[in-house]
Parts: C-alpha cells; structure tokens; sequence
C-alpha cells in the first residue's frame, strides 16, 4: 500500500509520502538504541515532567490534531477531539502513576533481602491501526516510554500524518531526540525491523492476518509481543433488561468511530422474548442517524476509512443476504461522493452464515435471536474473538455469574464495552494476547528482575 493521505469523505489524494530506504530505517534504529542508554537512566520524575507536557501539547492543540484524524480517516470531528483528550488522559495517567506501578516489590524469602525490580526492556515496536490513530498510538507510548523504553511507530498506510504529528507531540514536549521515531514504512519491511538485533520486543494492534505475520516473525527470533487483534463482541439483551437504555447504547456501541472499532458490539443477542421490541427500537434509531460530512459537529456517522474497506464491507453484507439473512434497513453504499455506507440492520443473522462469525468493520448490526439465557450465552461465545462483551439484564447478582462463562478480556454490564486508561484492555482467543492500560500494561515490556541479597 501506498504511503499516502486520501480523505474518504471525498476520496480525495491529500498527500502522499516516500517510504523510509531500509538505510534510513537501520541508522533510526541504531540513534533509538543510543537514545535508549541514556533515557534508561532517568528518573521517574524527569520522565513524568516530559509526559506531562505531551499532555498539554496534546490538550492545547486538540483541534489541528483532530482535523488531522478526520481528513486521514473520516471520524467525526467531535469524536476526534474527545480522541485527543483521552490521549492526553493516558499520558497524565502514567506521568502520574508510572513510578508506583514499577516500585520495587520485595519479597521474604531466604535471602537477607530479596525483591523484583523492573527494568526497561529497550526499542520496543509498535505496528498500529489507521481506526484510532492517536489513542492507539498513545495508549502504547505512554507506558513503554514511563517505563525507560524508547519506541518504534509504524503506523498504517494511510494515516501518515497522524504518524508524524505524533512524532512532533513527543519532540515539543521535549523528550530527547530519538525516544519516539516514526517510521514511514509499508508493512513489508516490519520484518526487517523485528530482526534488527536492537529492537527488543514488537507491539501490533490490527486484523488477525497481520497478527499472525508479526507474532510468527518475533516468534523466529524469540521477542516478546503483545497483540490486540480484531473482535466481533456480542451485546447481549436479556428479558429483564432496560430495553429502551439498551437500544440507545446499543446503537451509539454499534456506529462510534464510523462502526469501526475493535470493541464496537457487533453482534445483537437478544432472547426471543423482547427480541420484536428491542429490533424495532435499534432499527428506527440506525434510521434517524445523521449521515452526512465527518467535519460537521452535527455528523453522527462519517465514511468508511478507505474505499477497499467499504467495498469488503459491502460484500460481506451481500454475502450473509444470500445466505439468508434478511436486511431491516441499510445495506447499500450512500448515493454521495466519498465512502459512505448506510447504517445497516441484518436480522435473522444464523449460523454457518458469513455475518454470523466475521468481524464486521462497519455500521452494520447484526440480529441474532436465543431461546433463553443459556443459549445466549453459547451464542455469545460461538466465535473466534474474544475481545469484550456487554450484557443488558436488572439482575446484577445473575449477571455477575454470567461474565464467568464468557470468553472475553472484558464484559461490561448494563453498559457498552469502552477502554479507559486505569483498566486493563485486551483479547483472547484470536482478539489476541497481553493487556494494555493499568498496571497491566505498563508490565508488559519490561524486564521482571529478581534481586537476591545476603
Ligand atoms: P491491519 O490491516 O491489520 O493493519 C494494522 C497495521 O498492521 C497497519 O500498520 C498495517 O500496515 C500493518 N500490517 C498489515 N499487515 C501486515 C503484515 N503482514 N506484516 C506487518 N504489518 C502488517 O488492520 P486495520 O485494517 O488497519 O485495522 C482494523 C483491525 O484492527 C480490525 O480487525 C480491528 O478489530 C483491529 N483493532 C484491534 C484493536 C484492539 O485493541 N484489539 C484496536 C483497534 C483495531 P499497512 O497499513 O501498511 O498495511
């Protein structure tokens, strides 16, 4: 894929940009790795300091970042600036707590003194996704940077200039040069950098595919990886649930970020019982949607990241109405220039048919009918991903029976599945391994080092 910018609310070239030669990408490495012997020494503090002003970087320039997004990728406008707040909530989160999360632990044993420390691990990689361009990004590089590693970004194709506005937030906050680099590079040449003998440890979040491509090559050369990988999270509606707080979170879970999030609620479970109502309301509110320009702070849903996407979108809904499954309202492309695809309800969604168990990346609901609460649940674990879940019942004490027998890295009752910097975030099954976030995440790459005194 070309490294370039095209905007898909009109599909218009906005910039294109060279891939780095493999020459420059070795002499990046090789100023990381020096970059690295120094920031390793640092304090807590002189890094909290640092973190704090790529806070404030973030916060004083929300909105040129922001359009940044929306022309790379076509999110709504005011979904952009509440991204590069969080943003700057992830950085404080860990300027703040960095230090405690990695204090010392120490242990009794036979030792005089024995304790864990932990130690920055080096030049960690980060493959990331064009669908949260900042957060993604950030959620990474805060901790890895807290902990006194450096970072290697590579971004998706086809959001280079988040990449570098990224890059340009850690250089004005001051951080040294080389702790943070961007490299304009095509998936190609990741490889490459895996093997690269400086690079530590690699980082994906993205589709199962390019999971599996990246796990395997820092699996050749035994470096530790941390995947978020694709989801396709039920939203289970039982009889005793709110049904009207179900169907407005259920549709805002469904359509956020252009229906393009990994832990957006993909599939609708509902027992037979409140399934007509629950339908009827979610379709009648998909329909009241305002479609329309990402750059109006009146748009509720924008285009579809990237043409390909949408056509792959488009054929995957074909698909499942060959196979059976009927469409509510929706499933066409929007008669306008640009990538837009209408928000779209398939209901009597089954098994065997392609809807039932791919990851749709898209506003398109899917409807799937249980007889009761057990077949709910095996509905719900009935596929591949595991990433979150969300259950809509008034009985709190069942529902909390219930997040046991769900294979997924978060259940969320009476809510929609969101991430949020103080609770760990990630996947099982092929959603993938390791957590980010919390104090989780900030453990990930590092060295767990035990001390043995006498
Ligand atoms: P993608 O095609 O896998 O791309 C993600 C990144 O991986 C991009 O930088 C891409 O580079 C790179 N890449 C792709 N194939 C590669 C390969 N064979 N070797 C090395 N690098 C490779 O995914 P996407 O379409 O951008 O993002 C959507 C997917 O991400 C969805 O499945 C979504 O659920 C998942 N996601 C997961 C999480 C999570 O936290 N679990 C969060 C957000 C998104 P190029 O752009 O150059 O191809």
């Amino acid at each position: 894929m070309a490294i370039e910018t095209i905007n898909p609310a009109n599909n218009q070239l906005v910039k294109s940009f060279d891939e780095y030669s493999s020459e420059q990408v070795s002499l990046i490495i090789e100023k990381a790795q020096t970059a690295f012997l120094t920031w390793r020494e640092t304090s807590f503090m002189e890094r909290s300091k640092l973190m704090f002003k790529a806070a404030s970087m973030l916060r004083n320039n929300k909105n040129k970042y922001a359009n940044i997004m929306t022309i790379e990728m076509g999110k709504p406008i005011t979904q952009a600036i509440a991204e590069v707040e969080k943003c700057a909530w992830v950085c404080d989160y860990y300027a703040e707590n960095a230090e405690s999360f990695l204090s010392e632990e120490f242990i009794q044993t036979d030792a005089s003194e024995s304790y864990v420390q932990f130690d920055p691990l080096g030049i960690v990689l980060a493959v990331m996704p064009w669908n949260y361009p900042f957060w993604q990004v950030l959620r990474f590089a805060a901790p890895a940077l807290m902990a006194g590693n450096v970072a290697l970004l590579k971004h998706a194709s086809n959001v280079p200039m988040s990449a570098l506005a990224i890059e340009e937030v850690f250089s004005e906050a001051g951080f040294p040069k080389n702790v943070f680099n961007t490299l304009l590079i095509g998936s190609k040449q990741v490889q490459d950098v895996i093997e690269n003998p400086f690079v530590k440890a690699a980082t994906l979040t993205g589709s199962e595919p390019a999971g599996k491509a990246i796990a395997s090559s820092a699996g050749k050369e035994l470096k530790k990886t941390v995947m978020e990988l694709g989801g396709s999270d039920p939203f289970i509606i039982l009889n005793d649930a709110n049904i009207k707080e179900a169907v407005k979170d259920g549709v805002t879970a469904r359509i956020l970020n252009n229906g393009q999030s990994c832990i957006a609620a993909k599939r609708f479970i509902m027992v037979e019982e409140i399934a007509n109502e629950f339908e009827t309301e979610f379709v009648k509110r998909m329909k009241e949607l305002v479609v329309g320009d990402p750059m109006d702070d009146n748009t509720e849903l924008g285009p579809i990241a990237r043409e390909d996407l949408l056509e792959e979108l488009d054929w995957q809904v074909k698909e499942t109405v060959k196979q059976g499954g009927k469409i509510l309202t929706g499933g066409e492309r929007v008669d306008r220039e640009g990538a837009f695809y209408q928000p779209t309800v398939l209901r009597n969604v089954k098994k065997g048919m392609l809807a039932y168990s791919e990851e749709l990346f898209g506003p398109v609901a899917i409807m799937i009918r249980a007889k009761d609460e057990n077949d709910a649940i095996e509905i719900a674990n009935d596929t591949p991903f595991g990433l979150g879940a969300s259950i809509w019942t008034s009985n709190i004490k069942k529902a909390k029976i219930l997040t046991k027998q769900i294979d997924s890295g978060a259940v969320f009752i009476n809510g929609f599945v969101k991430s949020d910097p103080r609770l760990p975030f990630g996947g099982v099954k092929t959603s993938g391994y390791g957590r980010e976030l919390s104090h989780y995440g900030i453990k990930e790459f590092v060295n767990i080092k035990t001390i043995w005194i006498k």
